[in-house]
């Protein structure tokens, strides 16, 4: 019998649809609670957005979907985890960021609030006042927003941290800094939200990716981000949990029986898989919005990449889009459906931290920028020329190259509809108030949770959704 047949076979306290961050840490979290529990998951590989694959030439290894991990590492769940010894090893870049600027300088995030400040010229002061309040307390602050909107634990310090990430990235920044530098690093922290940035709520997400920096890094999973992903799915083994890759579930009648089923999917793919949703909420899935897609290149280098500001060598991470005013204008391109003509990109170079990435003295490199969702435009010389400009000599050095447009980022993982990578669309409402309603994770029907980053907190790699839909479901088990 195959893993898949003898799961067919079995109940269960509760299975899990989809093997992403959030549906390994739901199945995580109910293991851990003594349920018996079966993951199923489409690829034949675990890891949902945490996807690591020779896609360019033989032993460069890309991190086909997410690379740089602040919201796992920081994450109140996952960092309970005895994750490091099931083989995850973080690997810190000496700088989390790098910012390259027309001038051939770079404004550098610093691990330290201080050497970052110094960094700043006369807005040093301004910008130690803003963070470093909310770097001391991460802890207590991840614990305020990485759930979904109820009244804060720590009132003074959610109020600090609300009222300053209810406003625009662009706004916040023009207020509170005086200079070019800070406002485009800012600006770049900010395009994390796919939102325009001068959208009032663009803010938050650019507040907590500077916070994270500072208070736990922008690590790398040495070997791949596919890392992560083996290691909670070994320590799911070893809490006696089953997991069935290469199954897809079309309709949750094709699950075993179980007293608690979660799914790690959007809404579009809930409304397929279960019928007889009360109409109210069939309504609810039905509106949500699904946002912009990513557009992805990753190439095979022959050498480092050459910036001209050789800083960024120090960073794992390059922002590269020049000033808050270019950015503000390619992001706000993609809201009003147009890819920009001189995108923002978000560029990654792992192998020069991570040997395991690539075969000696050559390199991989990755880099997105946000398209309008379901775009079929070619981004790929978009996304070089704006590398080229801040490192001269980049594209001589390119030996392989694999393009990632929306529609295949969708083909290798169904929750990333119309190349949306979110989840859904991003805005002030969405950090409110859950498409979903009050009860994000309880799906109106007995037994059923859902647990993507369409719900609180939303993207990214932290597996916070998968844990409080499985406290959600615990609860309810008694
Ligand atoms: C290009 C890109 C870059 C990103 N970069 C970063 C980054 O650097 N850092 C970061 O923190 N986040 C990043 N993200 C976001 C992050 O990857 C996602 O927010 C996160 O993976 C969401 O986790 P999830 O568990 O909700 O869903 P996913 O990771 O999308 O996993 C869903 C899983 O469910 C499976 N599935 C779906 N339907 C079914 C079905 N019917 N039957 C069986 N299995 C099914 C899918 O195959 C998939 O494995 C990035 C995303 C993209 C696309």
């Amino acid at each position: 019998m195959t893993s898949s047949q003898m799961a067919d076979s079995r109940s269960y306290d509760a299975v899990a649809v989809g093997a992403g961050p959030n549906g390994l840490a739901a199945a995580v979290k109910l293991a851990q609670a003594g349920l018996s529990v079966a993951l199923f998951e489409s690829r034949t590989t675990v890891g949902g957005g945490l996807f690591t694959k020779e896609l360019t030439l033989p032993g460069f290894r890309h991190d086909v979907f997410a690379s740089v991990h602040p919201l796992a590492a920081g994450s109140p769940f996952l960092r309970t985890l005895p994750l490091a010894e099931y083989g995850l090893e973080w690997v810190h870049s000496p700088a989390p960021l790098a910012h390259p600027l027309d001038d051939g300088t770079a404004i550098m995030l610093e691990r330290s609030v201080e050497a970052t400040a110094q960094n700043l010229g006369k807005d040093a002061g301004a910008y130690k006042d803003l963070v470093e309040p909310l770097v001391k307390r991460w802890d207590d602050l991840a614990a305020d927003i990485m759930r979904p909107l109820s009244f804060p634990r720590h009132p003074l310090l959610f109020s600090r941290f609300g009222l300053r990430a209810i406003r625009s990235a662009s706004g916040l920044a023009e207020t509170v800094f005086g200079d070019t530098r800070a406002r485009a690093l800012f600006a770049g922290l900010g395009a994390h939200s796919i939102m325009p940035l001068d959208r009032q709520g663009s803010a938050a997400i650019a507040l907590v990716m500077c916070v994270t920096a500072h208070a736990v890094g922008w690590p790398i999973a040495r070997g791949g981000s596919q890392k992560i992903a083996e290691a909670l799915a070994s320590y799911l083994r070893t809490l006696k949990g089953e997991i069935v890759t290469g199954r897809t579930i079309e309709a949750v009648e094709d699950l075993p029986k179980a007293r608690v089923v979660v799914l790690d999917v959007t809404p579009r793919q809930l409304l397929r898989m279960l019928q007889h949703l009360p109409e109210g909420y069939q309504r609810k899935l039905q509106n949500h919005r699904y946002g912009p897609a990513a557009y992805k290149v990753e190439w095979a280098l022959k050498a480092p990449i050459p910036w001209r500001a050789a800083d960024c060598r120090r960073a794992a991470t390059v922002h590269v889009g020049g000033t808050l005013q270019e950015i503000v204008k390619a992001e706000s391109a993609i809201w009003h459906g147009r890819p920009a003509e001189k995108p923002f990109v978000l560029l990654t170079q792992q192998s020069l931290f991570d040997s395991t990435r690539a075969p000696e003295g050559q390199h991989v490199a990755g880099a997105y920028c946000h398209v309008p969702n379901g775009s079929d435009a070619d981004m790929t010389a978009a996304i070089e020329a704006q590398v080229e400009r801040f490192a001269p000599g980049f594209c001589s050095l390119i030996i392989g190259r694999h393009e990632l447009p929306p529609g295949e980022l969708e083909m290798l993982n169904a929750n990333c509809v119309g190349g949306d990578i979110a989840g859904g669309i991003q805005n002030l409402r969405r950090l409110l108030k859950s498409s979903l309603g009050s009860r994000p994770y309880a799906v109106p029907v007995k037994g059923f949770y859902v647990c993507s980053a369409s719900t609180p907190p939303g993207a990214g790699v932290h597996g916070m959704c998968g844990y409080h839909a499985a406290v959600a479901a615990l609860r309810e088990l008694g």
